[in-house]
């Protein structure tokens, strides 16, 4: 497929979303980054933001709980390219009843090329890396040239 390119922009748009026995480790996450993150739009499914709101007192927009569509919601804006970087810690050694929106996440997150941090290592090194306070070019599929391909078929 034909590829384009997409800048991230400065501030960000960054979903947070972790289940729930990883829930703590991402409150901690973004307490020691709470500067940082706060010069940043922040996403998170439902139960995820509002403890972070709660707790660490970022500004975050809330979408539905993850079981409850969340996961589907921050898909739909990556796939229109309304979110840059996703810090997902999803849980390994525990089933969860969304286990299909959580692949179509993870899958969408790739497809449009964004940077993702499935752990608190990756976290750590993707917040440290100057793309997080940089602007920074991501190559990504050329949904124009796929449609015009498909249609002239
Ligand atoms: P939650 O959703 O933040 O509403 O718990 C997270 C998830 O399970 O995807």
């Amino acid at each position: 497929m034909r590829q384009t390119t997409r800048t991230l922009p400065f501030p960000k748009n960054i979903a947070l979303v972790a289940h729930d026995h990883c829930k703590a480790n991402l409150l901690e996450w973004c307490r020691k980054n709470s500067a940082e993150l706060s010069k940043h739009h922040l996403y998170a499914t439902g139960t995820s933001g509002n403890l972070i709101k709660q707790q660490v007192g970022l500004t975050i927009t809330p979408m539905l709980s993850g079981p409850m569509g969340g996961d589907q919601q921050i898909g739909a804006l990556i796939a229109e390219g309304k979110i840059d970087i996703l810090i997902f810690f999803w849980d390994p050694l525990n089933a969860v009843p969304h286990d299909p929106d959580v692949k179509a996440l993870l899958r969408l997150a790739t497809v449009w090329n964004i940077p993702v941090a499935n752990n608190l290592a990756t976290a750590d090194a993707l917040i440290s890396s100057k793309l997080f306070s940089e602007t920074f070019t991501i190559d990504i599929p050329d949904y124009q040239d796929y449609l015009n391909q498909r249609i002239s078929q």
